[in-house]
């Protein structure tokens, strides 16, 4: 069966579009008595940005702190502010920062319509109800959560996306002024997720001429930001992290996303830098991309952190495994039907051991 996907139907795209978005969502204010939520990176608290906001009326400015990646308590605590604040359903939901920001704006606008915890909807297609409107400005490049379906949070027993049409945004608007400040490490960092989904796409057992189209497209463009120092690379990482999402979305990740989950899971590393760190050990899996990734640190002189695992005990590393091992559709991607004969338990602990 081929999958049925939905994609985000509105897309600005420009240097300096983000001055439009008071017009965008005019349309959308419909409701009497009723108001958009702004949900933005703290980083931004007193910058510009901030002021720049459209605000009108009873809008709420909610300022999230991205310093853990987004927990499913603390997505159930942002929507009960805001059902404390209002009675009333908010109009709209707009996410202004990195894949953390984008990831909570989406879960709270589901988590608006529906009963219950976040952490009772981490899977696939278990969302009842639609989502409330809602927008993304990212303000980092790299993640494809502007375009992908699923909001990754970290639950109470996992990490797992809320997977559903009705977490695609509505609209996605993206400037690529708004990348400008981005401190250097996390802008390579967040970049080289997207080209990690490229080359993990490409190189899958799932690769079909759709996502390869929009894979290889994506890793050209990765090329002129990484290694050709484009000077419009701020609009080619939009867009290859756009395109790069739009590969995944039609094949899958693979070995190094499944690793770096582990990472994450156990000892709180962030996600682009938990895939820099995996990726360096994976010669065997995707030769020629870490050797093109190990250029590219090379030329923007990034020193990835090592020994993140040294003096785990064996119940940490157990989990990690686990964790890996867990992320089944990934390891068939990149190693076919039979991967579990070629994926031991014993091949991803070394693996992890020499991280
Ligand atoms: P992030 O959103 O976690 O932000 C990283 C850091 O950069 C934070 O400290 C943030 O405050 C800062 N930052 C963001 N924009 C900035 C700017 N313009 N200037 C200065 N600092 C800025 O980083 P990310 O790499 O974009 O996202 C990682 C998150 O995305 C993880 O939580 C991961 O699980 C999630 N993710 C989601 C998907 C998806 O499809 N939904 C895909 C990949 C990753
Ligand atoms: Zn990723």
């Amino acid at each position: 069966m081929y999958r049925n996907f939905s994609i985000v139907p509105n897309i600005v795209f420009g240097r300096g579009s983000f001055g439009q978005l008071g017009d965008i969502i005019a349309p959308r204010r419909v409701t009497e008595g009723s108001y958009f939520v702004f949900v933005i990176d703290d980083v931004f608290k007193g910058k510009l940005l901030e002021e720049r906001l459209p605000l009108e009326g009873n809008d709420l400015l909610l300022r999230v702190n991205v310093d853990d990646e987004p927990k499913t308590v603390y997505i159930d605590q942002l929507v009960e502010q805001i059902n404390r604040y209002s009675k009333i359903v908010p109009d709209g939901i707009v996410g202004i920062g990195g894949g953390s920001t984008m990831d909570i704006a989406k879960a709270v606008s589901l988590m608006l319509n529906n009963p219950g915890s976040s952490a009772d909807y981490q899977g696939w297609d278990l969302i009842q109800n639609p989502s409330i409107y809602h927008v993304a400005v990212p303000t980092l490049a790299g993640t494809g959560a502007e375009i992908s379906r699923t909001a990754i949070l970290t639950g109470p027993v996992k990490k797992l996306g809320i997977n559903s049409d009705y977490t695609l945004f509505h609209q996605i608007l993206l400037d690529s002024e708004l990348l400008a400040d981005v401190p250097k490490d996390q802008w390579f960092y967040t970049g080289m997720d997207c080209y990690i989904h490229d080359v993990e796409s490409l190189r899958g057992t799932f690769i079909n001429e759709f996502s390869r189209a929009y894979g290889e497209k994506s890793l050209d463009l990765c090329r002129q930001v990484f290694l050709d120092d484009h000077p419009d690379r701020g609009d080619k990482l939009m867009m290859a992290s756009y395109f790069g999402g739009m590969s995944i979305a039609y094949s899958q990740v693979g070995a190094c996303h499944a690793l770096s989950y582990g990472l994450s899971y156990v000892l709180g590393i962030h996600h682009g830098i938990g895939c820099c760190i995996a990726f360096d050990y994976l010669d065997e899996f995707y030769p020629e991309g870490v050797q093109e990734f190990r250029r590219m640190m090379e030329k923007h002189n990034i020193n990835l952190p090592r020994n993140v695992t040294a003096g785990l005990d064996d119940e940490a590393f157990g989990l990690m495994v686990t964790t890996a091992l867990g992320l089944v559709p990934l390891w068939e991607n990149c190693l076919g039907p039979d991967w579990e004969k070629l994926m031991s338990r014993e091949r991803t602990l070394e693996l992890f051991e020499k991280m």
